[in-house]
């Protein structure tokens, strides 16, 4: 598939076919890595679409970063996730 007829709402409402537009603009900024993650992966943002909807069948949610499975009542992001950003804060305090 070509850059140019890459299309990810219509790719969206395939997983989601009553998602409103606001919905498809939520689920296409907030729960992929579109648009600095794919060069051209539409395998890549299918399987983020793919992880989100299964997460969402089980009550869940995914990780803003990643695929991981998280309970939305506790944290947005996974643990795996949460402690590289924990590493790289600690990293940027250390002096050069
Ligand atoms: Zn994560």
């Amino acid at each position: 598939m070509s850059e140019e007829s890459f299309d990810p709402v219509a790719l969206i409402h395939q997983y989601f076919p009553d998602a409103d537009d606001a919905t498809v603009q939520y689920i296409l900024w907030n729960k992929t890595g579109w648009p600095c993650f794919f060069q051209s992966g539409i395998l890549s943002l299918e399987g983020q679409l793919e992880a989100y909807k299964a997460a969402l069948d089980m009550g869940m949610d995914v990780c803003e970063y990643c695929s991981n499975k998280v309970n939305p009542t506790e944290s947005t992001i996974c643990s795996a996730c949460k402690a590289s950003l924990d590493s790289a804060r600690a990293a940027r305090r250390r002096p050069a």
